[in-house]
């Protein structure tokens, strides 16, 4: 009876595996926007998704110490709420990430999963991320993307080119030689368990194929929950891509990089250049 109940279970988490993999397999290889990547030296971005008040507060600041910027993909939904990845980001954090000069990216308005929601309600959601973003930040727009919690439907992920020049999904490697702009390679530092030596094989990896390796995670703190990782955990992964001689820039400034070319003005860039033309503050 017992030894039933395991074989039962086994072939759940089996199937299930099975079907994730199938999943991924088909979001890879079909709607793609291929690019042949042109940077001339090895580049790192770190990205941030939800994003926890933690992200900005020690992951912006260890970036900031290093005179780098970061990017958070935000799901104005979730705004002034508590999350799997604790506390989301409130307005004044909005504002905090402009002054600081980092980027903003979406990341739908109701973190709705890529994969279980139907393209309708995923586009309506990006739409209404936008239209919230102008309202607290007027002037700025989300010019890149990542996918909640699972990989992308082929129709969700074809329709993405219209409204940002990339998206980033996961993976845990990094991009080399080629990329695509509807699935941008990434790694999520939570899931190495503390385990910096692969990540400094792979920093090494990327300066030796001048790829682009993306890091994400969600929170940062000194008790991260299991999205996130410690300050000090991600300063060392930090002064690891520094000493690694890569260029760490912003998705955007990486981006522009890839393509060899001048790309817009990224979304912090435009709320300045407002602030600056005398605007008035967002309420
Ligand atoms: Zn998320």
């Amino acid at each position: 009876m017992v030894r039933s109940g395991v074989t039962n279970w086994s072939l759940r988490v089996a199937g299930e595996r099975l079907r994730i993999k199938l999943r991924r397999t088909v979001s890879l290889r079909l709607a793609c926007r291929a690019v042949v990547m042109r940077n001339k030296e090895p580049l790192v971005s770190f990205t941030f998704d939800d994003f926890p008040c933690s992200a900005l507060l020690e992951g912006g600041s260890i970036l900031e110490t290093y005179s780098l910027r970061g990017t958070f993909f935000a799901s104005l939904g979730l705004m002034g709420t508590t999350a799997p990845t604790g506390a989301i980001f409130g307005v004044s954090d909005l504002h905090k990430l402009i002054q600081k000069e980092h980027e903003i990216g979406c990341h739908t308005f109701n973190h709705y999963n890529a994969w279980e929601t139907a393209p309708s309600e995923f586009q309506a959601s990006i739409v209404q991320n936008r239209e919230a973003l102008d309202r607290y930040l007027p002037g700025a727009f989300f010019r890149n993307f990542s996918y909640p919690i699972s990989c992308p439907r082929p129709r969700t992920k074809r329709m993405m080119s219209k409204y940002f020049d990339c998206c980033r999904g996961g993976g845990q490697t990094l991009n080399a030689g080629s990329l695509d702009l509807n699935f941008l390679k990434a790694f999520f530092l939570e899931k190495s368990s503390g385990d910096f030596d692969s990540i400094a094989r792979l920093i090494e990896r990327n300066s030796r194929e001048r790829g682009w390796l993306i890091f994400a995670t969600h929170d940062v703190s000194k008790r991260p929950t299991k999205f996130g990782c410690t300050p000090q955990f991600f300063e060392q992964v930090v002064r690891c891509a520094i000493s690694s001689g890569a260029t760490i820039l912003t998705v955007c400034g990486a981006l522009e990089k890839v393509r060899g070319k001048p790309s817009h003005a990224s979304a912090s860039e435009l709320a300045l250049d407002r602030r600056a033309s005398g605007a008035k503050p967002a309420p």
